[in-house]
């Protein structure tokens, strides 16, 4: 891959007209460390979030050495670059065949479920390959409900009576069992993790069964950008999502059993940058070579504010507007699809124009793993960047944030 010191140096370098991802390996390492310095228990990366095998390789040589996955793609994927690494098959709904090689082939241990079903097909596969429970974690997932930006909990987990009933039929068997719960992606209040512990615990003492673990899953929030204009959100940081989560576990009781965290968004949000390019400007519409199809899927709800870079083209020599000016385009993507058009605009200097290209900052977590062929475009180009997005010069402007009227 080639190196450059800026996402700038590539762009006056490469004059790409196809997307370019700069993949920051330092900071990536950097937010690692951050995290499992701060959790007391193991930290399974969620390979979802991104699962480039530079991702995973990164992590792995870090020290990473648990990881979350939920598909045979993500078992194959993390056993390339980690072959001793342990494997936590947390998708509480999975397929008959894929129980099979998680247990068989991949030497899995450890699965999550939130209904019976789900415990009679693994206990199938658990005869069949005469296994002893004894050997396998079971974590029962328990719904929760949460302040996120993305609310992931409606869609698992079992009701905490359920989930009582769960705990005990799953200890019959002779698994070991554990409690999870995944409260949604970026979650915007502290307290939400709280209300889960809550769940845990009423849950723990109905079921009186021993407890070998408590997974606390995802949520924890990125850094993103915010709209200069406006007072700075009042988001709470990561340092005191996590004090006041150490602090609750302890009340609520949980700091003598093993503890899981599966951080995706937070480990991997910061260390890529997308480099577009404007294909063509037509008044305050900006026409680039990504869009929701592509990258910016995570971004198109319109509930993640990504500071922009501009990159102008040295090339053009004619400008109209005042460069000091950051004024609201509206965004169209690459495919020819009329829902490609990003719900927010990007805030940039009137002076921007055809052949220009920006920064995407911050955009490492649900952008890769959601792009599709849509189209026929695929953006898969990568160089690396060795000074992080936040160090270089102030980014100019923002992308999705505000409704703008056509
Ligand atoms: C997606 C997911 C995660 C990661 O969530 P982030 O918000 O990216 O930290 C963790 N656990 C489960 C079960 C998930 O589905």
């Amino acid at each position: 891959m080639q190196v450059f010191q800026t996402a700038k140096d590539a762009a006056l370098a490469m004059r790409p007209d196809v997307p370019v991802y700069c993949f920051r390996p330092g900071v990536l390492r950097e937010d690692i460390r951050r995290f499992r310095e701060a959790f007391p228990g193991q930290t399974a990366y969620a390979v979802k979030t991104n699962g480039e095998p530079m991702v995973l390789q990164t992590l792995a040589d870090a020290g990473v050495d648990v990881f979350d996955v939920a598909s045979p793609g993500e078992f194959e994927a993390v056993r390339a670059v980690a072959p001793k690494a342990e494997m936590l098959y947390m998708h509480p709904i999975k397929a008959q065949s894929d129980i099979r090689l998680a247990l068989e082939t991949y030497g899995i241990r450890t699965m999550s479920l939130d209904h019976e079903d789900e415990v009679a097909k693994i206990l199938r596969i658990v005869r069949a390959l005469d296994l002893d429970p004894a050997g396998i974690t079971v974590f029962i997932r328990l719904q929760t409900k949460g302040h996120a930006a993305y609310e992931l909990s409606k869609k698992f987990g079992a009701a905490p009576a359920h989930a009582v009933e769960l705990l005990q039929r799953c200890h019959r068997i002779g698994f070991k069992v554990g409690l999870c719960f995944h409260v949604g992606s970026q979650i915007e209040d502290p307290e939400t993790y709280e209300r889960a512990l809550a769940s845990c615990d009423w849950v723990r003492n109905r079921a009186d069964v021993p407890l070998a673990g408590l997974d606390v899953g995802g949520g924890f929030p990125a850094e993103y950008g915010y709209d200069p204009r406006r007072k700075k959100p009042d988001m709470p940081g990561m340092g005191q999502i996590m004090s006041r989560l150490r602090s609750d576990i302890e009340e609520w009781g949980f700091g003598d059993i093993p503890l899981v965290a599966e951080p995706g968004r937070v480990v991997v949000a910061r260390c890529f940058s997308l480099i577009v390019r404007v294909l063509l400007r037509k008044g305050r519409r900006l026409y680039i070579n990504d869009g929701i199809w592509a990258s910016l899927s995570d971004s198109w709800t319109g509930k993640i504010t990504l500071p922009a870079r501009f990159i102008p083209d040295p090339a053009r020599v004619a400008r109209r507007g005042d460069a000091s000016s950051i004024v609201p385009f509206r965004v169209c993507g690459a495919t020819c699809d009329s829902v490609d058009i990003l719900s927010r605009p990007f805030w940039l200097p009137e002076t921007v124009d055809t052949g220009d290209w920006i920064e995407i900052g911050h955009i490492g977590a649900y952008s890769l793993s959601l792009r599709t062929r849509f189209n026929g475009f695929y953006p898969d180009t990568f160089v690396e960047v060795e000074t992080p997005f936040d160090e270089g010069d102030a980014a100019e402007g923002f992308a999705s944030l505000e409704t703008m009227a056509d």
